[in-house]
Parts: C-alpha cells; structure tokens; sequence
C-alpha cells in the first residue's frame, strides 16, 4: 500500500495526506518510530490519525505506514493473568524490553508466541463444525479451560485435529476447503461480537457488597454505574467488584485514574485467594492498565480492547464482569479529540455522539445465548465508573450513561465525608433488575428477603421524613414509637449499610448473612414496637445489651450462622422480660 504523509501535529492528533487508500478505523504506523495510530476521520486523501502514544518529535514530512487492518485485539489462551496496556501491549514485556517507561513504536506480540499450551480436541476428523463451535480446550489456569472455538465466517468438516502441545500460532485443526485454525483469533475492537439471540437476565451477581445486593443489585449481563465525586469510594467499590463478584472472569480496565492505584491491583490481587477455587484471582483475571500518564487516545483503546476480551469469554459460555474505572476519563478523550479536530461541540464541549458510544459500550453487555451447537449461555455484566466533576450529575457523561444502565449506585460526597462506606445513597440509587432479582432472592435465599429489604427501605425512607420534624420540633416530640423507629433505621444503616472494605470478615458478606443480619435487624424493631405498645419504656429498650450484638454481627465469620439465631433468640427473651416487669409494675 501506498504511504502517507505527516502534515500536521496538534498532540495526539495527527493530520496526513496521500491517504486515499486508507479507510475510517484503519491502524496506522506513523514515522518511522511506527507510533500505533488509529483514523478516525477522513476528508478526500487526508487522514486524522488519533496516536495512541507520545507524539513529541514528530513533524511534517513523516511517513505514514498503512496496515489495512482495524485495530484489533489477539484472542486465545494466555490473556488470563495478563495486564495489558490500552491497545494491548503486554506490560511486563514492554518494560522487560525498554525499562520502566515505554517506549515508542515497541511491537510486542500480546500473546506469547512461544508458551505452548496443551491442546485437548473435543471433535473428531469427519465431523461438521461452524461459527462458535467447540472444537477443543486448553487448561489456561488451574481455574478456567479455554474454549477454542470456529471463527465467525469459518465452517466445514475437520479433515485434520491432533491433541499435543501447540503455541498460539500452531495449526491445531484443519477444515476442508478453509485456511487451517488455530487457538489465536484477531478481532477489531469497535466490532460486537455476535450472538444467537439475548435473554433476559434472571439470576443475581453476587458481589458480597450488602447495600449493592441486598437493596440495588445487578443481573448477570446486565449493566450498572457507579458515579461519585473525587475521594467518594468508586474505585473501592470496583476493586470489591473485581475480587468478590460471582463472575467466572473478570476483565478490569483502569481507564486514567491514578497510576498508584493500579499498582495497588497488581499487588493486591495475586495475593487474594478466591475461596471459591482456593487460587489466586488472577487466574481468572485480564488487567487493562491505562495510567494517568498515557496519551489521552488510549484510553478510548483500552475501553474496547476490555470489552472485545471479555466478549471473547463470554463466548466460551462464561459469565464475565468488566469492571471500567473510569469511563469519565474515556469521554475526556474523546472531548479533547473532539476538539482537536474543531467538531461542532454538544453539552459542555463533549460530542454529540457522546452518548451513542456510551450507549453502544454498555449495549455490548448481556446473558445471550452464544454461536454454536451447544447453545451454551454466557453472560457479559458491565460495572462502569463515572467521575463528574464537583460530583454534579447532571453533567453530559453522568446523564448519558443513567439513560443506557439499569442499575446507578450513586455515591454521595455527605456520607463518604462521615466515613459511611460504601457510600451508596440509599435514597436516589436504584435498580430496575429489582422485581426480577426479588424473584430469585425469595426462591434461593429465603421466601421472605424480598419481604424484609422493603421493610428495611420503607425505614429507611421514613427515617428521612422523621429527621426533618426532629430538626424543627427537637426529638423528644416525637412519639416513642417514632424514636424507636429512628433508632432502628440508624441500625441498618450503620449494621448493615455500612461495610468496611478492609476488614477480613466485613470485606464480603453471603446472600445468607446478609439476610440474618438484616433479620435481627427488623426483628428487634418489630418486638421492640411491640414492647412500646405493652407499655415498657423507650429507654428500658435502647439499653438491652443484645443492641451490641446486634452491632458486631457483621463479624460474625460464616461458619458460625447459629449465632444468628442465638441474637434472635435473644432479642425476643430479653423484650419479652421488660414486657413482664410492666405486669409486675402495674400490679
Ligand atoms: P474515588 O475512586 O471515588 O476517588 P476511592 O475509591 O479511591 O475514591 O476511595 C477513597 C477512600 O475512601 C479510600 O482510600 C478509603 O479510605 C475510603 N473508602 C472507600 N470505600 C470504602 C469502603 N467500602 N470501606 C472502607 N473505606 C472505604
Ligand atoms: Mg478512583
């Protein structure tokens, strides 16, 4: 193909003519430093190049190397435990081959060419196979078996299939009249990868966060956001996500946040053993790392280079979560691109497809039934950060994500100021998964946990209404009836709501434990409300010592359930005590 030519400069954006060979979303190579571009407009032979690295030093006159190809990403076994940069450059390598920064133009395959894998086929020379079929498997970590599957666009009767140790390049299979197959699959990034038909999400993600499961929780492959002003939890709440939630495989993509942060991941994870599988969690895990420090460009790369890995498992028949922290930073980059190439500007200078490539983002999300004969299920539940700036959601990139999910945990500046963490307000947050999630609740938890959560809520809304009389007439007018209720609401708030991320035992909290802890909760409240009636005192209430237990009972570790009932059992003695001594006093 015929080169290019540099004609412009403008930061991460370069113009370049002689490109009338090149199409929208081809890769580039710009210089000779090969600099990894990506077009992103055409006009006659001109081409605006988005470069996703450092462009200092580059000028007029510079060569433009065409690839015909859009950018894709590599697929097959060894993205497992990985971290990748935005377009999927394998990090270790790169700072193998160039130290500590990265260097320009580095071309590092992004899986490996020399590990070999053992390869197990699941079908047979003679038999008829096509697009998403299972034709064999590799053990790619003690905990996951990598599919591998028939390209889209590829089907035929095998001619050829061996079981050994091959690489990723290896020919592992033949089909007659098709190029052979092997386990490495490319695919570009901005494409959706298809699928039989969507379901409807029916079962729960368990995230062992109690506000998130218990009051808004997220269906698998379904989609949820999490906006919040600076300091305000959201990437604890994402790390919490990428270690406890019940998914198969966890696809994290660090999008602009601080770089320290990812570090912290890196060495945290490893360390962390799933107790599910007794290994560490990265064996289940992909890291997309695009730091503060990268040029802008990438981190558009890195959001669809996450969601491509992550469709790719889903396709194995997994349940996938990707977690992306932040998308506010994504849509800086496409402001700032937007700019440079004097777009017409929408809402507060973002584009006006702003919230179409929001939309289409999270639209790649769902439980589906995948390509192939087995019509085995996968499902890809996406968990996006949002960083408004001075935490005010009615900005452009807040709004337009809130019309796509069906799930907004919106954190609130207030209560992550009082040390109420995760700081979810319980108040505006919501999930439209509820009625749905309810059902399965009630079938696998128990028959009233949907019963017991409104309860909690219907207090907790009360509570809102109760403290702004208190504000006005003082606390004492109110009836005891409605202090007691104050009292409880403040329980589930601090008892329940209220989970420390770094506490062994507080870190993740069971379907079961969170329905028991909620238990007592309410059950205090309804003997309590009882007891008021009978004529026992308020105070006679607030100073029974099973308050206390009931406050440490989120420590209570999981093979000790019976202590539950032990404080329930409790709770009803002690008050049905204070209700004797009202019989003994008014006698
Ligand atoms: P953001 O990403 O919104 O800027 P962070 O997730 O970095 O905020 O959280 C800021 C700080 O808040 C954390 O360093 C931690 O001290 C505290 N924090 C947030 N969530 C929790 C939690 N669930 N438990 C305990 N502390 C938390
Ligand atoms: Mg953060």
């Amino acid at each position: 193909m015929k080169n290019g030519r540099v004609i412009k400069v403008s930061g991460p954006l370069v113009e370049a003519e002689g490109m009338e060979e090149a199409s929208v979303f081809d890769v580039v190579r710009v210089s000779n430093e090969r600099l990894i571009g990506e077009i992103i407009e055409m006009r006659g032979d001109i081409a605006s190049i988005q470069v996703y690295e450092e462009t200092a030093g580059i000028g007029p006159g510079d060569p433009v190397y065409l690839t015909g190809a859009p950018l894709s990403v590599e697929l097959g076994p060894g993205l497992l435990e990985m971290m990748f940069d935005g377009i999927q450059r394998p990090l270790e390598s790169i700072r193998a081959a160039a130290g500590d920064f990265l260097t320009r133009g580095v071309e590092i395959p992004s899986l490996d060419r020399k590990r070999k894998w053992h390869f197990t086929p699941t079908v047979a020379v003679g038999d008829q196979v096509s697009r998403g079929d299972i034709i064999g498997i590799v053990q790619e970590t003690p905990v996951i078996i990598h599919k591998i599957m028939v390209p889209q666009g590829v089907s035929g009767t095998v001619t050829f299939i061996e079981e050994g140790e091959f690489t990723v390049s290896d020919d592992i299979c033949i089909l007659d009249g098709c190029k052979p197959i092997q386990m490495l699959q490319k695919w570009p990034v901005r494409k959706i990868r298809g699928y039989e038909r969507k379901l409807n999400p029916t079962e729960p993600l368990l995230t062992g966060q109690r506000v998130i499961d218990t009051f808004f929780p997220v269906a698998k492959g379904g989609t949820a956001a999490i906006p919040g002003p600076f300091g305000s939890g959201k990437t604890v709440v994402q790390h919490q996500l990428a270690k406890w939630a019940d998914a198969e495989i966890v696809v994290y993509v660090g999008c602009g946040e601080r770089g320290n942060e990812m570090t912290d991941v890196l060495k945290e994870f490893p360390e962390i053993i799933d107790p599910a599988t007794g290994h560490s969690l990265m064996k289940r895990t992909v890291l997309i790392a695009n730091t503060s420090n990268m040029p802008v460009a990438a981190r558009e790369a890195s959001i669809y280079t996450g969601i491509t890995i992550a469709e790719y498992y889903r396709d194995m028949g997994y349940s996938v979560a990707l977690m992306a922290d932040s998308t506010s930073r994504w849509a800086e980059a496409l402001r700032e691109m937007s700019g440079r190439l004097e777009e017409m500007p929408g809402d507060e200078g973002f584009p006006a497809y702003l919230s179409s490539r929001i939309a289409e983002f999270y639209e790649r999300a769902g439980k589906v039934i995948c390509y192939g004969k087995d019509k085995r299920e996968g499902a890809l539940t996406i968990i996006g950060a949002v960083s408004p700036p001075g935490g005010d959601f009615s900005e452009p990139v807040t709004q337009a994500t809130l019309r796509i999910v069906k799930v907004f945990w919106g954190l609130d500046y207030a209560l992550s100021y009082a040390r109420h963490f995760p700081a979810v307000n319980w108040l505006n947050s919501y999930s439209l998964y509820q009625s749905k999630m309810d059902q399965w609740m009630d079938t696998y938890v128990d028959p009233r946990f949907s019963e017991y959560r409104k309860q909690a809520m219907r207090l907790l809304q009360d509570e809102g209404k109760l403290q702004e009389i208190a504000r006005l007439v003082g606390r004492d007018s109110l009836t005891e009836s409605d202090q007691l209720k104050l009292e409880c609401a403040k329980s589930i708030r601090e008892d329940f709501l209220q989970q420390n991320a770094f506490h062994d035992e507080d870190t993740f909290c069971s379907y079961e434990k969170q329905f028991k802890l909620l238990k007592i909760i309410l059950e205090f409240y309804y003997h309590g409300t009882a007891a008021l009636k009978s004529g026992v005192y308020l105070e006679e209430i607030e100073r029974l010592p099973v308050r206390e237990k009931i406050a440490r009972a989120k420590f209570i570790p999981d093979d000790q359930m019976e202590t539950f009932d032990k404080i329930g059992e409790e709770i009803v003695s002690s008050i049905s005590g204070l209700i004797d001594k009202v019989g003994v006093r008014n006698a």
